[in-house]
């Protein structure tokens, strides 16, 4: 973490300077806004959190609930949400009170007497193998309450409206008189407090739909969720229990003569949460879900047999019929027209499914962190509107992808035992299709974010479009071995990252010739599109990446354009010269573990964290063309 540069900290570091709007942010909700989030849940958390990294868009998130989320229905972290938590500050904290998934266990019936049941397989859980961060098992409510804090403590200080409801919104034609600057009028009313039942109208630039399954801003823009439930029902409970069954605290599919259970064990050592199969149901009249509390611990202990479970207490409950919907566009721009977005939907106001695969809330902040930077960038101005349309170019087929996932994955868990044929088929699904679940399966196609693979040869390891996978490395100015993608943060800037090559003694050097190009042609990004007056690394994070031990480099010798001179005391940032080599710490080298070319390359890696070009460090013109169609001159 880099502090200091800015004048001396005493206090909490991981609390930034308030800067722009939110050095007097006011209490009462404006009459007119930049962003207009709604919707407090993980997508409009995550938004928040990324757009106070923005100080300079007045952001807002009206909220319906008088307060923090107090019981959240999901719990299931993949690493790629981990991954993402590095990137806000909060993964250690998270990491130390979730639940670790190692094992996922398969239980299925005893040959020997079909109406018990045995442990059929132990599966090493995905996670571990896949990211240096875990798959975990936290609540909702928590993973809020980080968002809620990365939003407070970032620049923009910006902290929900809660109380507040969304009933309506009308877009105006941009350029109309009726549009004026804030083109979409928003009806709120007030939903606790002295105002309660109060409605008022704020104006916006751009309004995101965060609010949910029954998002009424989906129902606003006139977008259609398509799909439908089926006739299987599950009940759905968080218990502290007494019982004999040993793996109580290993996540477990349970398959029986009685039923399924998808068994998952939550933080703090005692609370887990089981979906129980109900079955196929009968009417169309949801009338299972009346289906008491009672009744699923009975069906739980009859699938469980002959273990029992004795439970002390119902932390919550449920009954829900699988569904699977989609929406057709993410945000409110009509066919065959130029015109940018104005109104986006995140999260399950755009897809809904299963719970049982873990992959809503994880999904919903992914959609988030597309969103958040494509705004920020475009209301301050440095990217243009056209932006806007590659968020949901980039994000309703990934929702497709969920929904086709979940629909197999649900129908698995549901199925009888006589369908099963060979009882290591559903551990083989779970590892074969790791990727998926874990997060890393996302690929966005070429667009104006995201370059052409021409060279992808030069860094097989970090495919283009999909998320930059770290790997160890070393800081040249101390030896320390960190990891590279852990010095990301989520705030809104570009990373270029120079892999250097390794010219002999009296060849000339490509990665010079580069950095020099770099910091002084009026083509290069850093000076068509860094403000006036901004740190050099305002919006592009420039580092570079050695090929030899640490010992090796002479940090003095690296250009200036990774030795920035930054903040109002003008202090030389030295965090951007890494070193590949093996050190007495450090085993890997990042050329050899990412497959990258000992003729150097670069990476640009977009502010969400995806991989957007492969280049050669000769290719400064196709580097320029890449972010011309991107950004917009100072
Ligand atoms: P939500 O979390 O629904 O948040 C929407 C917010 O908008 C709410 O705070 C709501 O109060 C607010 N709101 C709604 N309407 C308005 C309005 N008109 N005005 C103002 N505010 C409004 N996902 C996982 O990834 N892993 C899991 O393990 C998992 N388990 C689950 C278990 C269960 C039983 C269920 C039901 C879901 C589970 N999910 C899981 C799914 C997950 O809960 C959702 O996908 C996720 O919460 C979606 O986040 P969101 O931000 O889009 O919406």
């Amino acid at each position: 973490m880099q502090f200091h540069h800015y004048g001396y900290v005493s206090s909490d570091p991981r609390v930034l300077p308030a800067a722009g709007v939110g050095l007097d942010r006011p209490e009462e909700l404006p009459d007119e806004v930049d962003v207009l989030i709604v919707g407090s849940g993980p997508a409009g958390m995550l938004l928040s959190a990324q757009l106070s990294q923005y100080p300079d868009v007045v952001t807002r998130v009206i909220e319906r609930r008088d307060g923090r989320l107090v019981l959240g229905q999901a719990d299931g972290i993949q690493p790629r949400s981990v991954e993402t938590f590095q990137a806000f500050g909060f993964a250690e904290r998270i990491v130390a009170e979730a639940y670790n998934i190692g094992y996922m266990n398969f239980w299925g019936p005893d040959p020997a007497d079909r109406q018990n049941i045995i442990r059929t397989s132990r599966t090493e859980d995905y996670g571990f193998k896949i990211s240096e961060f875990p798959h975990l098992i936290v609540n909702q409510a928590r993973v809020l309450d980080y968002f809620a804090e990365a939003a407070a403590h970032g620049p923009g200080r910006i902290v929900p409206d809660y109380g507040v409801e969304f009933t309506g919104l009308t877009v105006h034609e941009t350029g109309s008189e009726a549009a004026g600057e804030y083109p979409v009028e928003v009806q709120v009313r007030y939903t606790a407090g002295d105002r309660a039942g109060e409605e008022r109208t704020v104006r916006a630039k751009y309004v995101a739909g965060c609010d949910g399954a029954r998002s009424r801003v989906r129902e606003a823009i006139g977008r259609k969720h398509l799909g439908g439930i089926s006739a299987h029902a599950w009940g759905v409970m968080d218990v502290v229990v007494n019982t004999d069954f040993p793996d109580w605290r290993t996540k477990c599919a349970i398959n029986s003569e009685a039923g399924n259970i998808l068994h998952i064990p939550r933080e703090g050592g005692y609370l887990c949460r089981m979906y129980i199969d109900l079955g196929e149901v009968a009417d169309d009249k949801h009338e299972v879900r009346k289906t008491p509390i009672e009744a699923i611990i009975a069906k739980a202990n009859d699938i469980l047999h002959p273990y029992t479970l004795d439970v002390r207490e119902v932390a919550w409950f449920s009954v829900y019929e699988v569904g699977h919907r989609v929406t057709d566009h993410f945000d409110d721009r009509e066919e065959g027209t130029d015109a940018a977005p104005r109104v986006f939907l995140t999260g399950d106001a755009c897809h809904t499914h299963s719970a049982k695969a873990g992959q809503g809330m994880n999904v919903s902040m992914q959609d988030g962190f597309n969103l958040g930077w494509k705004l920020g960038s475009v209301v301050t101005g440095r990217s243009p509107a056209e932006l806007l349309a590659t968020y949901s170019a980039e994000r309703q087929p990934v929702a497709q992808q969920l929904i086709d996932f979940d629909r197999e994955w649900s129908s698995l868990m549901a199925r009888k035992p006589e369908e099963i044929s060979d009882p290591q088929e559903l551990a083989n699904y779970y590892l074969g299709t790791a990727e998926f679940p874990s997060g890393f399966m996302t690929r966005y196609e070429p667009s104006m974010t995201t370059g052409e693979a021409t060279h992808q040869g030069l860094a097989s390891g970090f495919p283009i479009g999909k998320r930059f996978k770290s790997s160890e490395v070393s800081f040249v100015c101390d030896g320390n071995v960190v990891h590279l993608g852990h010095h990301a943060r989520a705030d809104g800037r570009w990373r270029i990252y120079a892999f250097a090559d390794a010219p002999a003694a009296g060849e000339a050097s490509a990665l010079a010739s580069w950095a020099e190009w770099m910091s002084s042609s009026p083509d290069s990004p850093l000076t068509r599109f860094t403000p006036e007056g901004a740190d050099a690394d305002a919006v592009f994070d420039v580092k570079v990446i050695y090929q030899q031990p640490h010992e090796d480099v002479d940090i003095m010798g690296a250009p200036e354009v990774f030795r920035p001179k930054t903040g109002p005391l003008g202090l030389m940032d030295w965090e951007k010269v890494f070193a590949a080599g093996p050190s007495a710490w450090c085993s890997t080298d990042i050329f050899e573990e990412r497959g990258i070319s000992r003729d150097g390359a670069v990476v640009v890696v977009r502010p969400d964290q995806y991989v957007a070009h492969v280049l050669p460090l000769a290719a400064t013109g196709e580097l320029a063309a890449f972010f011309q169609g991107t950004m917009l001159a100072r």
